[in-house]
């Protein structure tokens, strides 16, 4: 749950020093090795060794300290209950003094001096708010992404918090969704390289540097797949696709070192996610070798009642432990359960044992045993480093993506001419501070915010240029009150701005699934009284998911997707206007024509009847039109296509190579083959800019259907004018082999098709063949 405002109990800290027995140093380990080391082993097992059963399952109980949005147990005896061992964890708490107060319980006053993990959802930042993750995705920049999160990880263990909830690495096909802003997007192999980088801006190079946080991945798994795109829904998909799909994201993580994972709160093929066996513990720990924890999601334990496999709290407990989630978060079963059940002999002491292990294995890793205490001398942060502006700015200008932009009187209307003398920005998010921070911006402060209106109008002043302002509409309502004074700004300007689109806290996150997919309210009706006065409009698009934009898509000539783009929105945007900055950012989520479409995704597999090269735009006319895989009243494609996103300069393809015309399944699968893809890429036009080099292949012939695309590689290069580039891919194993027949994950025999393009339905195409 979205918990902007967090209470934290205060208490005076006095010394930072506590002696115990188990006192080590893991800071030589760097992070999964840490996970890795028997030293550490050994010493967890020594401590494991004096605790009671009790203090085993305070370890195992996590709390939110602070917040007044979530349901909660309506505890507050936090402080005894530490003490007495009672808690391993704490989160929504947050500040150095807050955090240490509390701290300072369990490791003087507790029995064993175990020291707490301090969690939070730091999802786009800390203080210094970035790009919310779908707009961090469309950088195409895994390097940004991570040094997005470096500084997520120094701002919040300066205030004491050293475990995020983040990243999430849902693959989510379907925009209805709300959470689909808090991702990647629709895509396996991006969503692996999102999840490696937020993993190592995260933790760092060593989880026990002071500045390092946890990472975790969530939601585990298949969450994203919620029927309906309703959130918290069923998700009964076939477990190739769980295999191929959902799962890879989760297993890239793990492999870059995550430390811990956080099980969701859908059903998946009818055994909740929580209760999972086969995916928590089969595929995590037998498969993977996962050797960090689990947290359950915010009472996904308790919510095992209402799912239907257990009838009393006791049951949902042993069945979410059993399955594998060490760490009960608020749903206060765990804790007032477990003991009895073990007792009885209904759940074996082992089970409760290994859990308590791998989560003293993380804190050992996190050096928290030489080291319980944040420093408190840097205080809490009162401003915002002017590095971390800095980069927030940057990502957030990598993450716009131009849709459209076609000529007026002869000119592309964006970047702005220096001509454009008097700009009307109208709309209800062009000086929307907190909608800029996005759906979750958890220590976000609307005051760090320069809106669109406040940096086009430092803009205008500097050039003697003039800006009129007129919000027109409220981002939901059915007045047109404002109206008429933002269509006779539109009338004196030389060009409209117009900023619209969802409220960020409203529509967009969790519990915010839509069922229409327009611009809300009446922000099209103001949009189509603006454009009729005929001067050009720039749409400005801030949304938290793809919207429908067809109407707009056929009237305003330009249009630029912002997503919510944090505390630098104004400045990133009024750069990106007036061409200081060169759109490179790029969807990773396809946008719909009609809600009817979703879930809607570039990489589906070929139907028997497929309706390529058949004109859609209008009802069958024929059998020949009609017995086909299509809708009858819309087209297939979608609007704008994953991959997608123009320039203010040109891009041409050429040249596409491979090193073989064929090379063994064998070969490729026992890695002692890989094919090289090259192209040459040339910037055509008359400004520099980036381009995202997208290699996608397709396999006929294999033992199970395959997508009729697939991302296999990517780079983000940059060019001057005329310059040209020759971007190389590697092919091997991991880009050709998938699921088969036998649910094996292998390469087989296949005739491949290859792209390399700029999106997901253009490029170079050259046939190889895998024997
Ligand atoms: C969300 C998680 C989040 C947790 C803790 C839940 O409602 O689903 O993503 O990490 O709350 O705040």
């Amino acid at each position: 749950m979205p918990r902007r405002y967090l209470s934290g109990i205060r208490y005076s800290c006095v010394g930072l020093l506590c002696l115990t027995v188990l006192m080590i140093s893991a800071s030589a380990q760097s992070n999964s090795s840490a996970l890795n080391d028997p030293r550490i082993d050994t010493r967890v097992n020594v401590l494991l060794n004096r605790m009671t059963l009790q203090e085993k399952i305070g370890q195992l109980v996590q709390y939110s300290a602070g917040s007044p949005t979530g349901p909660g147990t309506g505890r507050t005896d936090y402080p005894d209950m530490i003490a007495q061992g009672g808690i391993g964890s704490l989160f929504n708490l947050t500040g150095a003094r807050e955090v240490n107060a509390m701290q300072k319980i369990a490791v003087e006053k507790s029995r064993l001096h175990i020291p707490l993990i301090f969690g939070l959802d730091v999802i786009h930042g800390y203080r210094t708010t970035f790009p919310v993750p779908l707009g961090m995705s469309a950088t195409w920049n895994p390097n940004l992404v991570e040094k997005a999160a470096r500084i997520s990880a120094i701002e919040a263990s300066q205030e004491g918090v050293r475990w995020t909830f983040s990243p999430m690495v849902d693959i989510a096909r379907d925009a209805r969704w709300g959470r689909i802003v808090e991702g990647a997007g629709e895509d396996t192999y991006l969503g692996q390289a999102i999840a490696r980088a937020y993993v190592r801006g995260y933790q760092g190079t060593n989880l026990a540097n002071p500045d390092s946080i946890l990472a975790c991945l969530k939601h585990y798994v298949a969450y994203g797949a919620a029927e309906a795109g309703r959130d918290y829904n069923t998700v009964d998909i076939s477990h190739r696709s769980l295999r191929q799909v959902y799962l890879p994201p989760f297993k890239a993580g793990i492999d870059q070192g995550a430390a811990t994972v956080m099980s969701a709160f859908d059903d998946l093929q009818g055994v909740p996610a929580s209760a999972n066996h086969y995916t928590l513990t089969q595929i995590l720990r037998g498969e993977w070798g996962f050797r960090g924890f689990v947290v359950s999601d915010w009472n996904s334990v308790g919510e095992l009642i209402p799912q239907g496999v257990a009838l009393d709290q006791a049951t949902a407990a042993r069945k979410a432990l059993t399955a594998g989630v060490d760490m009960d978060m608020e749903s206060n079963s765990y804790g007032p359960t477990l003991q009895k059940q073990v007792q009885s002999g209904q759940i074996p002491e082992s089970v409760v044992d290994e859990a308590v292990r791998r989560i003293l294995r993380v804190k050992f890793a996190m050096g928290l045993f030489d080291h319980p205490y944040t420093d408190e001398s840097k205080g809490n942060i009162t401003s915002l480093d002017p590095e971390h502006v800095a980069t927030a700015r940057t990502v957030a200008e990598e993450s716009f993506v131009l849709l459209k932009n076609a000529a007026v009187s002869g000119a592309p209307v964006l970047p702005l001419a220096s001509s454009a003398k008097t700009i009307a920005l109208i709309g209800p998010l062009a000086d929307s501070a907190t909608d800029m921070l996005g759906s979750w911006s958890t220590k976000g402060d609307p005051k760090d915010v320069v809106t669109l209106r406040q940096a086009l109008s430092d803009r205008l002043a500097q050039s003697q240029g003039k800006l009129i302002y007129a919000k027109g509409t409220d981002i939901l309502t059915n007045s047109e009150a404002g109206f008429a004074e933002a269509v006779s700004a539109a009338q004196e300007a030389d060009v409209v701005v117009a900023a619209l689109g969802e409220d960020a806290a409203l529509m967009t996150g969790e519990a915010a699934s839509r069922a229409h997919l327009n611009l809300p309210g009446n922000q099209e009706k103001l949009l189509e009284a603006v454009a009729s006065t005929g001067k050009p409009v720039v749409l400005v698009v801030f949304s938290g998911r793809p919207l429908i934009l067809d109407w707009e898509a056929s009237h305003i000539p330009a249009i630029l997707e912002a997503w919510f783009p944090g505390v630098q929105a104004g400045p990133a945007l009024v750069r990106t206007l007036f061409g200081d900055a060169n759109p490179s950012g790029r969807l990773t989520t396809s946008f719909p024509r009609a809600v009817g479409q979703e879930p809607l995704y570039y990489n589906h597999m070929n139907t028997g009847r497929p309706a390529d090269g058949v004109d859609l735009s209008h009802p069958p006319t024929d059998a020949k039109e009609k017995y086909l895989s299509r809708y009858i009243d819309e087209q297939n494609s979608p609007l704008f296509p994953f991959g997608f996103g123009l320039s203010y300069t040109t891009f041409q393809y050429s040249s596409m190579t491979l090193s073989a015309q064929s090379l063994k399944a064998d070969a490729l699968n026992n890695g002692s083959a890989a094919l090289t893809v090259s192209a040459e890429v040339k910037n055509t036009g008359t400004r520099a800019g980036a381009e995202v080099v997208q290699l996608y292949i397709r396999q006929q012939g294999t033992s199970v259907t395959r997508p009729v695309r697939e991302l296999k590689g990517f780079q983000k290069v940059v060019l001057a004018p005329g310059e040209s580039k020759r971007v190389e891919f590697k092919l091997g194993r991991d880009e050709f082999a998938f699921w088969n027949i036998d649910m094996k994950d292998v390469v087989e025999p296949a005739k491949v098709t290859i792209w390399v393009g700029p999106n997901s339905i253009e490029g170079s195409e050259a046939a190889f063949t895998i024997q």
